[in-house]
């Protein structure tokens, strides 16, 4: 699973030979330790005249003890800008004065976050402009060097105080392998209420896990617990052995079931009434691949892969929310993949299924806002995995190199992102399928 040639880098011989090749050279992701400042340096702010967020964003980041300065210094830990303001494209020119001068002094690990409003909530040449800062964003984000990465975050009109979770967020190192990715917080649905401790945000809440016992699916479990949820871990019954692992390292209880099952949605759905009152949060993180390419493929390659990948969570979905399952302010989170955006060779089962679960977060956001929860979903890339191991070594490098981090991401970084969305401060975070790529080429 390791990354070879990025270890090579890092020694004597890498160091030499590596920058007189021209050879990638991925730089060492700064990433979370409980504990840890947010930022290893300070955020320089700025902002459009009449913008919605500055204010706002000045108490947020001082909160997350990350030193804020409105002058330039040599070197900033994340340049972050409020380009609410501006209402016409003539005005777009702000945003190139505030980044050119100081673009250069991004430090390691570091972070661009640009906020705007999101366009399909506006009209004429404000609506233009707004929808402008994407291509600025995603360019900064190929732009930068040193595992740097740049965001950009569309608040609505109203949606002010509901930012608090994305900025710590996207202001640490949870964030590490997430880059050039357009976020949207909105004001349907639940107020958004600061956890009592952001260091234990998901305290007294049970969150359930499928695909629990391996890979991503068990960094996933391991990160909810270290937030406070006590985690049931599901998967199916040959995997009971490293399940139960999963589940003893974290304090939390093993499911055997197969999701699949016709009477998996009922029995889950008593499971969790039963023991735990509800669940608060649900990862369907269970997933399969059966590649060939479409002439090749059996039925059965095809039906395994939409049953476990999107079938069987639209069943348990729809029962959770029947019997009112879900808590108050629950959390749905799905996972995609870059496959399901761009689409892959050798996948069509695959991308129909992932590309699905996107559809699964469309259809799902306005009921679970009406519902009072939400619903999201991460799109991971390349992520170090005994899945991605196993891709032959050409494709693997690929996988790896294509993006603007030059690497693949951990199990964690998955984690994160989705430890974010399950945040109860989260709650105005709706419907988003965020990218955990590195900015991949892939399904740019
Ligand atoms: P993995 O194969 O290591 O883990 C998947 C887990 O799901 C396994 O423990 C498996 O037993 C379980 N599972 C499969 N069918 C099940 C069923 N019917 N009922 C219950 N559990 C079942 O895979 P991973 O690499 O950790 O991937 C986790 C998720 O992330 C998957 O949805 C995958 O498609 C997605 N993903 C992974 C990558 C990557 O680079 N590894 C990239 C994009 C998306």
């Amino acid at each position: 699973m390791a990354d070879r040639y990025q270890q090579f880098t890092k020694t004597p011989v890498g160091k030499f030979v590596v920058p007189k090749l021209g050879l990638p050279n991925p730089a060492t992701l700064r990433r979370y330790k409980p504990g840890q400042p947010a930022l290893e340096g300070p955020a320089l702010l700025g902002a459009a005249p009449g913008g919605r967020l500055e204010k706002t964003l000045k108490d947020q980041l001082a909160d997350a003890g990350i030193d804020v300065v409105t002058t330039a210094a040599d070197r900033h830990a994340a340049l972050v800008f409020d380009a609410t303001g501006i209402t016409d494209p003539a005005r777009l020119r702000e945003v190139y004065d505030f980044f050119h001068p100081v673009i250069r002094s991004v430090g390691p690990s570091g972070r661009v976050v640009v906020f705007g409003t999101p366009p399909e909530q506006l009209e004429g040449r404000e609506r233009i402009a707004q929808r402008a800062l994407e291509g600025f964003t995603r360019s900064v984000g190929k732009e930068l060097k040193r595992g740097a990465t740049a965001q950009l975050v569309y608040v609505a009109d109203g949606a002010e105080e509901a930012t608090e979770s994305t900025v710590r967020f996207l202001l640490s190192a949870k964030s590490a392998f997430v880059d050039a990715q357009v976020i949207r917080i909105g004001t349907e649905g639940k107020t958004a209420v600061a956890p009592a401790d952001w260091e234990k945000p998901l305290e007294g809440k049970v969150a359930l896990v499928t695909g629990a016992s391996r890979g991503i699916g068990a960094a996933i479990a391991e990160v909810l617990a270290r937030d406070g949820a006590h985690v049931v871990a599901l998967d199916i019954p040959a995997q009971g052995g490293d399940l139960s692992k999963v589940a003893n390292k974290i304090g939390g209880s093993a499911l055997q079931l197969d999701i699949t099952s016709p009477s998996a949605p009922a029995k889950l759905a008593e499971h969790l009434k039963e023991r735990h009152g509800g669940v608060d949060v649900v990862v369907h993180n269970a997933g399969i691949t059966r590649d060939k390419t479409l002439g090749n493929m059996s039925e059965s390659a095809w039906d395994s892969v939409i049953a476990v990948n999107l079938a069987s969570q639209l069943a348990v979905n729809d029962k959770l929310l029947a019997d009112k399952v879900l808590n108050d302010n629950g959390r749905i989170i799905g996972v995609s993949s870059i496959a399901g955006i761009a689409g892959n060779v050798g996948q069509t089962n695959y991308a129909t299924s992932k590309a699905g679960v996107i559809g699964m977060v469309n259809d799902g956001a306005p009921k679970l806002a009406a519902y009072g929860g939400t619903i999201n979903a991460v799109a991971p890339g390349f992520i170090e995995t005994k899945m991605t191991a196993a891709v032959p070594l050409f494709i693997r490098e690929a996988g790896r190199r294509l993006s603007s981090l030059g690497q693949g991401g951990l199990p964690v970084d998955v984690a994160e992102t989705i430890a974010w969305y399950a945040n109860p401060a989260s709650a105005a975070v709706n419907g988003n399928v965020v990218r955990v790529c590195g900015q991949a080429l892939l399904g740019a």
